[in-house]
Parts: C-alpha cells; structure tokens; sequence
C-alpha cells in the first residue's frame, strides 16, 4: 500500500438503518481507489462483504451490547476512543479522514487529536436534518404543555413545517430539559454543526431547497448529496440474509398482477405495540388485498417491551393473499418486483429511498424520530404517497385503514409521480448523474486535504 493512499475511517452507528448506507457508501468510495477501513462491531461485522475489494477493510471494536441511544453512544466513545486513537497513530497510510454517524458527534475529537477532518454521516435527509439542526441551535419552547395539539414551528426552514409537539424527536422533549440525556444530545447535534462536512445519503433533486438551507446556516459548501445508496449487487442480502426463501418469495410475486400488491415493513428497529398490531392486521384482514407482511421478532433485550404479536389463526384467514415474514425481509427485491404497488412504510430514510428507487405509492405509518418529517416531505411535498396512520396516536379504525390499503394500490396521481421520481432518482446515480459527480467532487477534495497543512481542516 503508497503511503499517499487517501483512507478514510467509515465510522456507523451499530444500527441497521445507519449500517447499512454507509457501508454502501464506503463501496462509492472503494470504487474511485479510496481506501476505507469500516468501523465494525461484533454484530454488524458481517454486514461488509470480506472478499469485496483490498481497498474495503474493517476494524473489529467491542459490542455495546445496550438498548439505549445515550448509553450506546457513551460506550463507544469510552470503549473505542483508546483503541481508535493507538491504531490511526500506529497505522502505515493513516487515516486522512473520519466519515461517522450523525449520532456520534464526539468523533470531531476524535478527528482532532488525528488532525483530520470530520465529515458527518447522515443517514436521514437534508429536511430532516434541517429540522434537528433548527431544533438543538434555537430551542424552541412548547408554549402550552397542557395542549395535547400545541404545536412547534419552523419558520426558517424551506416550506416552513409545523408539526404538532408530540411528533418532535423524543430526546428533545424529555421532561427535563438541560439534564443530562438532553444536554448529551444537544452537545451531539452541536458537533456535528461545527465538523468540517457532511455527506447525505439524498440526492440533490429530491431535497435542492434543503441542501441549499443547509449550507446556508452552516455558512460552508462541504455539503455533498450521494445517494440513494444502494448495493451494486446482491440486494437479496442487503442488512441480512432473509428468513424466508428468496425462491419462494419471488415465486409468490409472480403469480400476482401487476402493481397489484401491498408491501407491509416498519423497518429494522420498530415494533408494533399490540393494539397497532391489531389494528393492522384487522384491516389487511378487511382489506381483501394481496400483501407481504414482515414483521420483527423481539429478542431478551427488548422483553420489556410491549410488542404486538401477529394474532393466532391470522395466517389461515388470509391464506392465498398474504405473505407472512417474521423476521428480516429481502425489502429491496420485494420493492423492486413488479408485482408490488404500494408500501405501508414507517418512513425510516432507507425505507423511503427504497421506495422512491422502486416507483411504489408509499402508505405513511411514521412512528418517531426524523419519520415524522419524511412522511411529510413524501405526502405534501412530492406527492407520492398518501398517509395511512401516525404512531399510536393517530390511527384510523380498521374499516377506514383497509379502505386506506386497498385504495392505495389504485392511486393514479401518486403512481404517476411516483414513477417519474424513481427515472430521476436512477439518473442521479447514473454515470454523469448529479450523487455520482457529488462522489467525484468528495473524493477529489479528500485527496487534496491530504497534501495541505495540517490547521487548515
Ligand atoms: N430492512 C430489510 N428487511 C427488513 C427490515 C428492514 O431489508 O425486514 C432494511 C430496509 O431495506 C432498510 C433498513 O433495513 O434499508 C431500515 O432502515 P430505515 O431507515 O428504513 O428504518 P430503521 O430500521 O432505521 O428504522
């Protein structure tokens, strides 16, 4: 190996949703010669492909092994800090940059010490992050908590969103603002706001207005819009190996109609409490249409939880007309299978690239998080998709969510939008499309960072 490698440390957090792209992000970088070295953990090491290329490489750190946010963060940055540290020092090609987590802002430290730039990695999109930035730096207040509809405007961002208090992120509403789990994740929000870049798994089409306010506030241009990432290859293992047979899968698609089928996910990390289970499968139940259901399965860790589990004699009343997986879905070949019409999504990020990338009618069930804002940005913004629910505190009754579901594989207005973003969603990562000249413009200014003086970055 030169030592005039460019390498870059790909740093995620130990969550599917954020693995995922960023180590499709890692393979965009490989691929114009840069080296990456993945930061990996017991549990998602296996998600980077060993025999992939020389150039991709991981190193092995220890598991959290712990459920919440705050405490996964303060693991890592105690656990691998050290190691990180001993190793970028010792290593032949030192790292030239760090791309991490938008939930690991101590890594701007990190980078520090190294001297190395810190590039955040957002795995949400650019009006999402707008709205956590505008959230942490001005700290708006809920002005009548007795309100259950008191609601928390953004007149500074493009559109200007409003949202009802209870659908902002949860770490911003703790009761007790400035202790200590509210001032970590504010602390957070901040360092990323001070990191010398930030690399969106979006794409300059989907979201202009919010790059533009983006680098507005952050009064720099190191903003660059590389996605939809996606695998080049193999999407059937993408985040896993799939529980059901992939064979069987397709072979069930293929016997349906066109756009006739309803795909059903909340992503990797949510579970459906109980009475949303009901809910739901009551109204696939009502619906009458034909759908693929994928649903998690809890582990101890999440035994506290309530979590709604699909009901006994479910499989026999819908027998012929659902498809049942309990576990991890192959969602990127179901998406992309002619077959399937619409998508009953919770709005995770990659849910909704995947969606657009595959031209389906999305159906908005958003539970938390930055979904609120995807759902409206999909909805009321681009148009392709329509709502069907909201967390547990919106959701229709099981007459009315059927009508919703089955409605939503006829949506004519949305399909016909909903194609025409999926053609310009593929060009942006075409060859000369604007994510892969964003990569090029990235990879360019990697390479020129390693030849300049060190307190320049
Ligand atoms: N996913 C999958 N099979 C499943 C559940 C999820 O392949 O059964 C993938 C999905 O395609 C997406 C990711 O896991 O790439 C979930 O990310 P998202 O941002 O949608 O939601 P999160 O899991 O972070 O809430």
């Amino acid at each position: 190996m030169s030592t005039a490698q460019t390498h870059v440390l790909a740093y995620p957090f130990p969550s599917s949703g954020h693995v995922i792209p960023l180590i499709d992000l890692a393979k965009a970088l490989v691929s114009r010669g840069v080296l990456v070295t993945v930061l990996v953990t017991p549990s998602n090491q296996p998600l980077v492909p060993t025999n992939h290329s020389p150039l991709l490489r991981t190193l092995l750190l220890p598991n959290p092994n712990l459920n919440r946010l705050v405490e996964i963060v303060a693991f890592m940055r105690e656990n691998h800090y050290p190691t990180l540290i001993n190793w970028a020092r010792n290593h032949p090609s030192p790292p030239s940059a760090i791309i991490s987590d938008f939930f690991l802002g101590w890594t701007l430290h990190l980078a520090r010490d190294l001297n190395v730039p810190r590039l955040v990695f957002s795995p949400s999109g650019a009006f999402a992050l707008s709205v956590s930035y505008s959230l942490w730096r001005n700290l708006p207040e809920n002005d009548n908590p007795e309100d259950p509809d008191s609601v928390v405007s953004f007149p500074n961002i493009p559109n200007s969103p409003v949202y009802p208090w209870w659908q902002i992120p949860h770490q911003f509403r703790l009761a007790e603002r400035g202790g200590p789990e509210w001032a970590f994740s504010q602390e957070n929000m901040l360092l990323n706001i001070d990191s010398w870049g930030v690399v969106f798994n979006s794409f300059l089409d989907l979201e202009q207005d919010y790059f533009d306010h983006i680098k507005k506030e952050l009064g720099h241009q190191r903003v660059w819009a590389l996605g939809p990432l996606l695998p080049l290859t193999e999407p059937e293992n993408r985040g896993g190996s799939s529980t059901v047979s992939c064979h069987d899968l397709i072979e069930w698609l293929d016997s349906r109609e066109n756009s006739s089928v309803v795909y059903v996910c909340f992503g990797s990390r949510t579970f459906l409490t109980s009475s949303q289970m009901e809910d739901l499968t009551r109204a696939l139940e009502l619906s009458g249409v034909h759908f693929v259901l994928s649903v998690r399965v809890p582990d101890e860790r999440h035994a506290a939880q309530d979590h709604g589990r699909i009901p006994s004699g479910f499989g026999d009343r819908v027998r012929g007309r659902g498809f049942v997986i309990e576990g991890w879905a192959p969602q990127l070949v179901i998406l992309s299978h002619r077959a399937v019409g619409s998508f009953l999504t919770h709005c995770g990020w990659n849910s909704v690239l995947e969606g657009l990338v595959s031209g389906v009618v999305m159906l908005t069930w958003p539970m938390g998080a930055d979904q609120y804002t995807n759902a409206k940005l999909v909805v009321d913004q681009l148009g392709v998709a329509v709502r069907a629910a909201e967390g547990t505190e919106k959701v229709p009754e099981a007459r009315e969510l059927a009508k919703r579901i089955e409605g939503s594989v006829g949506r004519r207005k949305e399909r016909v939008r909903a194609e025409e973003l999926r053609d310009t969603a593929l060009r942006a990562i075409k060859e000369n499309g604007t994510s892969q000249k964003e990569l090029d413009a990235l990879v360019k200014q990697l390479h020129d960072l390693k030849h300049q003086q060190p307190n320049t970055i």
